[in-house]
């Protein structure tokens, strides 16, 4: 009879055991995550957004480092290590603050270059070859808002506006020459400007320099005339 009850007992521990264990087989799913990782969404800090908003605007020309209050160029590829807490952006040229040395030349022609930006480094390249030394062009562009505005195919002529007058600079063996719009002057002192360029003769040994002169100062040459 004991031997029948060990027997029986066995039995039903070994079914509750059974049973026991197909359960927890069948709950596993629900209680252990789902095997394959789900990709979480890239965590995007406010200061991140901030940065990537301000960039979004090209009416934003400089960037500015909060940590060592150095400006740079939007472009500038120091400026890409700036830290989005301490990145910031402004439209205007930040004058007489700290500039990278690497972008200063890039950021002074980008005031004047508005919808041309894509064409910047032609641009740059091109003052490059008329020797055009670093006050030149903070004159030109900063002091006298100069706009740029056409650029030849082999970066050896740009026009340049300055004020009401357009300028074509242009590099021909080696020597720059200047050439102004065309004008008649009415009797009231009144300019009527008309298509085509003349020659225009430039003082000095012709350096970049001496043709920034001519034109930032054409009215107040021409008055002396
Ligand atoms: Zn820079």
């Amino acid at each position: 009879m004991k031997r029948f009850i060990d027997n029986v007992l066995e039995k039903a521990r070994r079914i509750l055991k059974k049973e026991g264990h197909s359960r927890k087989e069948a709950e596993t799913p629900s209680v252990v995550p789902a095997a394959t990782p789900v990709p979480e969404k890239p965590f995007v800090t406010q200061a991140q957004r901030r940065r990537e908003l301000m960039m979004a605007k090209p009416s934003f020309l400089y960037i500015y480092d909060t940590a060592n209050d150095v400006y740079h160029d939007r472009e500038c590829k120091f400026a890409q290590a700036i830290p989005d807490e301490e990145f910031r952006m402004l439209e205007g040229f930040p004058k007489g603050k700290q500039f990278c040395s690497s972008c200063y030349r890039k950021a002074m022609i980008r005031k004047g270059i508005a919808s041309q930006s894509h064409r910047i480094n032609s641009y740059v390249h091109a003052f490059n070859g008329f020797g055009a030394k670093n006050e030149d062009l903070y004159k030109l562009f900063i002091t006298h808002k100069a706009q740029v505005v056409s650029i030849s195919k082999g970066e050896q002529a740009v026009c340049v506006q300055v004020k009401d007058d357009r300028w074509r600079i242009q590099k021909q063996d080696g020597k720059l020459l200047l050439h102004h719009n065309n004008y008649r002057v009415r009797p009231g002192g009144e300019r009527i400007f008309y298509d085509g360029f003349h020659r225009q003769k430039v003082e000095g040994s012709g350096t970049f320099t001496d043709i920034v002169r001519v034109m930032c100062y054409h009215e107040v040459l021409g008055a002396r005339k």
